[in-house]
């Protein structure tokens, strides 16, 4: 149990911002686009969060599985 990261690519728009607030998860692809290299995160969001919180498209979702819900986004689809 813990967290899950997922990332509605086909949302993202490349700026960067998830790649310089949290460099150790995530990196931007030679398309252009953000890629998350771990998806499982524990108990522990760490930079994660400031990610998804200031990503402008909101594309970026934390799920806490032990419930099932998103953790940030009040609007998300997979709450
Ligand atoms: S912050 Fe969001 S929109 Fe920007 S590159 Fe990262 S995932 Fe894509």
């Amino acid at each position: 149990m813990g967290y899950k990261i997922v990332h509605d690519r086909d949302e993202c728009i490349g700026d960067g911002v998830c790649a310089s607030l949290c460099p150790d998860n995530w990196e931007m692809a030679d398309d252009g686009l953000a890629n998350v290299l771990n998806t499982e995160l524990g108990d522990d969001m760490g930079c994660n969060k400031d990610a998804a919180e200031n990503c402008p498209t909101q594309c970026i979702h934390i799920i806490d599985e032990s419930t099932g819900k998103c953790v940030i986004h009040t609007d998300c689809k997979y709450a």
